[in-house]
């Protein structure tokens, strides 16, 4: 019996996705580079093992897979995809469609789509979000390519996709890169996501001097109400164990100097190249790189020495509730934000970016999981083209009620010292956003005075020039 399906690259994420079509009854075949690694995963594969067929070379992988094959690509990022489709071109043939699962920049993948084009291949690059557990249990999936390529596998990709009350994280989003796009923005949603959290931590542990245990169960607390999300749930967990080596708890002994693997830098390559503001997540991409000059960091502690800024004091409770809310807030504006980079790459690459759909397939399996996936959702749908989430008559609401406590813990944290780039600029665009007039007029002045640029008048139509005279 032929498989249905096939897997290049059984590294971490390749071989939990593999075994997770297995268990939903997909026979599949597998290769990978290195064939030991293909030999040891049907070996390790239990009760699965029936339905995987490991093949040693990609002749044998396209004879086990019954035409037109699918093909999952799941390797390394770059190069490696380049090359496993030059390779695979030569063993597929017409209506054949090889995936890209991996976390390609949407560019790559419009090239790729476009090259395949001619072929007679179809080329669908897709977005999985879920990590190693999303990959096994059920990831969220972002499809691009033709409606009609993503129809001929929906039924496996839905299959082993997270689940939300019952609905499918797995959705086609357009064509060429769109699948693509909106897992880098994803991925720049959860920098901005963590970083914020990352922030109250920091004014919780230095502004209110608490340990990891008594953080633990307020980012506990909070997950149970409006907060609710798997990236709160897991903090909780983190600041909760311990170092087997040391016994403390395992936060303290981790470097502060944070990884970044390009996504969130290409959300704000993206977004700046879009012309659309996205400040909470270009704080956020910005603090781990100042995250990752430790040395400087550390010179530049000696350098200033005691500033004399104090802790924060007052009535913890209501510190507290300020911290859940301005979490709230900063989160409505980054949200808001990396939908209106996708609203802005919708239109440029003329996708038609289904936004109730993005939010939904969101809600489960991927790491930015959350209950405000689904409001997100329903302010989505209750409207047509809405320009900006901040727009729409549920998130005014909230914000009306929330951006006095992010005001406060911004005012607060600058007061005290405390770095929280991520939420103080969400404040600013916020505050930016809401102001019918801005002070752009000034910079017009000026543009106008040195470089003779011109302006537009709040009272006549056209382009003027200033009274500057000479001095211009
Ligand atoms: P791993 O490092 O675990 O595995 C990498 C895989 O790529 C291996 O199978 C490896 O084969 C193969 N590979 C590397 N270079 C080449 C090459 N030149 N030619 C052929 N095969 C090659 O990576 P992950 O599984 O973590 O990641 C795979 C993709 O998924 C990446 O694009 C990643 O960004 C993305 N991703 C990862 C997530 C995660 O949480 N880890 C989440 C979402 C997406 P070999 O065994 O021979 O070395």
């Amino acid at each position: 019996e032929q498989a249905e399906i096939g897997l290049i690259g059984l590294g971490t994420m390749g071989s939990n996705l593999a075994l997770n079509i297995a268990e939903k009854g997909h026979r599949i075949a597998v290769f990978n580079r290195t064939t030991s690694r293909t030999d040891a995963f049907k070996a390790n594969a239990g009760e699965l093992s029936d339905r995987i067929v490991p093949c040693h070379s990609l002749q044998e992988l396209a004879a086990a897979i019954r035409p037109p094959r699918p093909v999952i690509i799941m390797v390394l990022a770059g190069t490696p995809v380049d090359e496993q489709i030059a390779q695979l071109r030569e063993v597929l043939s017409a209506n054949d469609i090889i995936i890209d699962a991996g976390n390609a920049n949407f560019r790559d993948t419009i090239r790729r789509f476009k090259e395949l084009e001619s072929t007679g291949l179809t080329f669908i690059g897709m977005g999985v979000s879920g990590g190693e557990e999303g990959a096994r249990h059920g990831p969220s999936i972002m499809v691009g390519g033709t409606e009609e390529s993503y129809n001929r596998v929906e039924k496996v990709l839905t299959a082993i996709s997270a689940k939300y009350k019952g609905e499918a994280c797995s959705a086609w989003l357009g064509t060429d890169g769109a699948g693509h796009f909106v897992k880098t923005i994803h991925n720049g949603i959860e920098y901005a996501d963590m970083q914020m959290i990352a922030e109250i931590y920091g004014v919780l542990r230095d502004g209110l001097g608490l340990n990891p245990k008594e953080i633990a169960p307020v980012f506990d607390t909070w997950n149970t109400g409006r907060l609710n999300s798997y990236l709160i749930e897991i903090t909780a967990k983190v600041l909760n164990a311990d170092d087997p080596k040391t016994g403390k708890p395992v936060v303290e002994i981790i470097l502060d100097r944070a990884g970044q693997k390009g996504t969130g830098k290409w959300s704000v390559i993206e977004a700046q190249q879009l012309g659309i503001p996205a400040t909470a997540i270009e704080a956020a991409v910005a603090a781990r790189v100042l995250s990752s000059l430790k040395t400087e960091r550390e010179a530049a502690e000696k350098a200033y020495g005691d500033l004399g800024l104090g802790r924060i004091s007052g009535d913890k409770d209501a510190l507290l509730a300020d911290l859940e809310l301005a979490l709230f807030a900063g989160k409505v504006a980054a949200y808001a934000q990396g939908f209106a980079v996708m609203s802005g790459a919708s239109q440029q690459f003329g996708w038609d970016l289904p936004m109730p759909t993005i939010a939904k397939i969101w809600r489960a399996g991927c790491i930015i999981r959350s209950q405000f996936l689904d409001t997100i959702a329903e302010a989505f749908s209750a409207e047509d083209n809405v320009a900006n989430l901040l727009m729409t008559p549920a998130f005014i609401a909230m914000m009306k009620e929330a951006h006095p406590a992010l005001r406060r813990v911004v005012a607060r944290a600058a007061e005290a010292g405390l770095p929280v780039p991520a939420l103080s600029s969400a404040l600013a665009y916020f505050d930016a956003y809401r102001q019918g007039r801005g002070t752009s007029n000034l910079i017009q002045a000026q543009r106008d005075f040195f470089g003779a640029h011109g302006f537009e008048r709040i009272d006549a139509e056209g382009a003027f020039h200033g009274p500057w005279g000479s001095n211009g």
